[in-house]
């Protein structure tokens, strides 16, 4: 890490030196009423819209203008495989062999479908493992699994959870309980990076444990994709899922990407919900054909896809790719430090920074609990130009997003931050 300075001068002077700085005019920035650019850190929510994607939905507009249903095959950038179109940036961006990946459906959707493969309980094995702090649909979904299944959705979860007065969590207890439970553990399910806290798993760690004590292991990616390296088909997990809404810049509810690791690409014994898009390209419209599966991701596709959705996801991915994703990590480990320094500058017994301080361990987020706030604090920051997010009973989650977010950005937060607090 650099030493950092304070003050405007020196947050200029590393906006100056940021080889990444040109592509914050490559997006839409929101602005006030008055026509002032917000401080937006937000992208952990809801990626901004690059500007390039209109004209990548503008094209399918016209396809279908012209060509109606001709655009499957004749289109620019014909319907039919369009998904297929996203497969290899996307499986670079998460570290995966384009035969791991397919685009398709949408987030908690694609965690159930996963589930029905990858979660198969006995009646000896059939509890489910997820961090204490999941995202809720993650804890709905998991419970909702096990209720399917006939199990009771509170003995069956078992919650890894951080220790009294502590939030990130040890990998220590996560062995513990393994040992004292994997045998009735059939899955364990993590937040790749967790949502709340911004702490970045061990996902290779975590697998690795996992598949010793006999359980199928995947996670969440929603909160690492497009924000970490991930590797997820050398992290061996068996199955990842992701939103593209994020990081990843692709509008407000978009497609969900899906990893399959390359072990299960062939296997035939998985249970599965298929559809037509799951079914062999070649003899797909002969309509007639026994069913015959697709190998990799894309076998477990169900409808034909939303090719909107999916222009979008090309214009982000061509983003990302022309970027890389090494770079943008390095920017955002700089950009989350400097970020780090200054908050520190507010004093520990104002403000006490709960995501990891160790860079491998997080990603661009930093989850901020500030001492006696409440969330007229929130309504201050977002009054004052600040878009933040604010989680009961006392965090703001911020995320500076090296695509276009700014050395200044992060300036300008924490100085009306404090502001706000000497009111
Ligand atoms: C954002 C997010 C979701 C949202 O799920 P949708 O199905 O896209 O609405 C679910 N899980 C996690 C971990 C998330 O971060």
């Amino acid at each position: 890490m650099p030493d950092f300075q304070l003050g405007l001068e020196y947050a200029k002077l590393l906006d100056q030196n940021d080889t990444l700085s040109e592509y914050r005019s490559k997006f839409y920035m929101p602005k006030d009423s008055e026509g002032n650019e917000l401080i937006y850190l937000c992208g952990n929510s809801l990626g901004l819209q690059p500007k390039s994607t209109q004209k990548y939905i503008e094209q399918e507009l016209k396809d279908w203008a012209n060509l109606g249903v001709e655009g499957h095959t004749e289109a620019k950038n014909p319907w039919l495989p369009y998904h297929e179109v996203l497969t290899k940036s996307m499986a670079d961006l998460v570290g995966a062999q384009p035969i791991e990946v397919v685009v398709m459906n949408t987030l908690t959707a694609n965690l159930h479908f996963m589930m029905v493969s990858f979660y198969q309980p006995t009646k000896k094995r059939y509890k489910i493992l997820i961090e204490s702090d999941a995202f809720p649909s993650d804890k709905y979904a998991v419970e909702s699994q096990l209720r399917h299944h006939g199990f009771d959705d509170k003995e069956g979860l078992i919650l890894w959870e951080p220790r009294k007065g502590e939030e990130i969590l040890r990998y220590e207890d996560l062995e513990q309980i393994l040992e004292e439970q994997g045998e009735k553990i059939a899955l364990i399910m993590i937040g790749g990076v967790n949502y709340y806290t911004g702490q970045y798993f061990d996902l290779k760690r975590i697998t690795s444990l996992g598949h010793k004590h006999g359980c199928m292991v995947g996670f969440d990616c929603a909160h690492g994709a497009g924000n970490v390296i991930l590797d997820l088909h050398d992290s061996n997990a068996d199955f990842a899922v992701w939103c593209t809404y994020k990081y990843m810049n692709s509008g407000p509810g978009s497609l969900s990407g899906c990893f399959v690791h390359e072990r299960h690409a062939y296997s035939n014994n998985l249970n599965r919900f298929t559809g037509w898009w799951s079914h062999n390209k070649q003899t797909r419209f002969n309509m007639r054909h026994e069913f015959d599966v697709l190998p990799g991701a894309e076998g477990w596709q169900l409808s034909n896809p939303p090719i909107l959705s999916m222009a979008a996801i090309k214009a982000s991915l061509d983003i990302f790719h022309e970027v890389g994703i090494e770079e943008l990590v390095e920017k955002s480990k700089s950009l989350t430090g400097y970020f780090e320094f200054l908050l520190k500058q507010l004093g520990e017994d104002v403000i006490r920074i709960i995501t990891p301080e160790n860079p491998e361990e997080r990603g661009c987020q930093l989850s901020i609990q500030v001492k006696n706030a409440n969330k007229e604090l929130h309504t201050k920051l977002t009054e004052a130009g600040v878009i933040s997010d604010w989680r009961e009973p006392d965090v703001i989650r911020c995320a500076p997003v090296p695509l276009y977010n700014s050395y200044q950005d992060v300036y300008e937060m924490v100085k009306r931050l404090k502001t706000i607090l000497n009111g």
